[in-house]
């Protein structure tokens, strides 16, 4: 398998337990370089769980999640935290800006840990700024920035270092439905420019729209888009190596050289 087709994520069996809450439940979603696909569900659902599992923000109770080919449960945190700051991007509903830091700063502090000059921070903390729109509000600090602008300034940050896979956690769920717009289109203009996208929302409308579509509720997946109608369970009891299989046919064994 090449670089280009290896999944940039894939979760496998990945349940989470707090205490005696199942937030999410034996979980499988493969996901393609170059997607971009929505993960749906009503409040409490285990959305967020799922997303913070997906990011290695979190650690599965149970099951692997291979981020880019990485399994992350075999990476140091040391090392989690080197992937993650190479491999993806965040946003989350509540934009995460500091107070009385202009967006200039904000973006540029996105890269703090990647070895670059302060000038060279922030010259590509401005272009990406303007690439959201943003090139008249670079030393605006949050409190002067509208919801749909804060959410910007946090997108261009996200973006900053290119990561191949963006997180957006309700990207939306705080604005009003005309800078939510805005805000979705721009995650399509950075799908379109190369980046896998995973948008999780609430909103059922703003998923539909999307090319692809999972559906979670009560922290199971119960439908993607992806891979056809209500998904299969597996098999309760699992089917032996050599055994006839429904239908009479052994499965076929690799023919010796
Ligand atoms: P969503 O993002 O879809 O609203 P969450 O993933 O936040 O759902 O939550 C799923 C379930 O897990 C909920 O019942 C929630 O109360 C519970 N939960 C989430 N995080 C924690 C936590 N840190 N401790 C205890 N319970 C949690
Ligand atoms: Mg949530």
């Amino acid at each position: 398998m090449t670089a280009h087709d290896r999944p940039v994520l894939e979760l496998t069996g990945v349940s989470k337990t707090y205490g005696d809450v199942h937030a999410l439940t034996g979980a499988d979603l493969v996901v393609r370089r170059g997607e971009l696909l929505a993960v749906v569900g009503p409040s409490g659902s285990g959305k967020s769980t799922m997303l913070n599992i997906m990011g290695t923000l979190d650690r599965p109770t149970s099951g692997t999640v291979r981020v880019d080919g990485h399994a992350v449960d075999r990476l140091s945190d040391r090392e989690l935290s080197a992937l993650r700051a190479q491999a993806i991007g965040f946003v989350f509903q509540q934009f995460h800006l500091a107070p009385g830091v202009p967006a200039l700063d904000s973006v540029a502090d996105g890269l703090l840990y990647g070895g670059r000059s302060r000038a060279e921070r922030r010259r590509l903390a401005e272009r990406a700024l303007r690439r959201v729109g943003l090139g008249h509000r670079l030393h605006h600090e949050p409190h002067q920035l509208s919801g749909g602008e804060k959410q910007r300034v946090a997108l261009a940050r996200a973006v900053l270092g290119d990561p191949p896979l963006l997180l957006a956690d309700e990207p939306t769920g705080a604005l009003d439905s005309r800078s939510g717009a805005v805000v979705i289109d721009l995650l399509h203009e950075l799908h379109r420019a190369g980046t896998t996208v995973v948008v999780i929302t609430h909103d059922r409308d703003i998923a539909g729209a999307l090319p692809r579509e999972v559906r979670i509720k009560d922290g199971r997946i119960e439908h993607d888009s992806a891979t056809g109608a209500a998904r299969l369970r597996e098999p309760a009891v699992p089917v032996l190596a050599g055994a006839p299989r429904p239908g009479g046919t052994r499965p076929r064994e690799e023919a010796p050289r």
